[in-house]
């Protein structure tokens, strides 16, 4: 089943408009389709995620304090291509999560502001898979590990193996 995209004339995607709550589930899909993502394109574990309006959360195989930043940035760098604009409002947790892990590698806070500039080009050229795992999050409010690995697959996004 498509999703119905819209794509403006830069490439982004956007989910379609929507309102109230249905805007709140839709924001935070599009934050975990960003984790998600990010998690593929690294080749670790997604062992799941959920969505409702006023939480989300994906579970993934932890693994080196730069990844779990690249992770961590994933969320709003989603939101950037999704929404097209890059919001640091609504993800306080992940950016305190980053920082505390910038902190200790040594990073500044220009650092972490470049890394999220990256993570969004990084997850830019997915915008299809994104939309897509948000319309499924938001269809569905969780997605299984292997529901996660068809979607990824289908937009070539699951790697032979996968690290665990
Ligand atoms: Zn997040």
């Amino acid at each position: 089943m498509m999703f119905p995209v819209n794509m403006d004339k830069y490439g982004r995607v956007s989910v379609p408009e929507t309102e109230g709550d249905a805007t709140k589930k839709a924001h935070v899909a599009g934050h975990e389709a960003g984790h998600i993502v990010g998690g593929l394109l690294r080749g670790v574990r997604v062992a799941g995620a959920e969505a409702s309006e006023y939480r989300g959360e994906t579970r993934m195989t932890k693994t080196t304090d730069e990844e779990r930043i690249f992770f961590g940035l994933c969320g709003m760098a989603a939101d950037g291509i999704l929404v097209g604009e890059l919001r640091r409002d609504g993800s306080q947790g992940d950016l305190k999560t980053v920082r505390d892990l910038a902190g200790g590698l040594g990073m500044s806070a220009q650092d972490v502001e470049e890394a999220l500039l990256d993570a969004r080009d990084e997850l830019a050229p997915h915008s299809r898979a994104l939309a897509e795992f948000a319309r499924a999050l938001t269809e569905r409010d969780s997605l299984s590990e292997q529901e996660i690995q068809n979607i990824g697959r289908a937009y070539g996004l699951v790697a032979e193996t996968v690290r665990g």
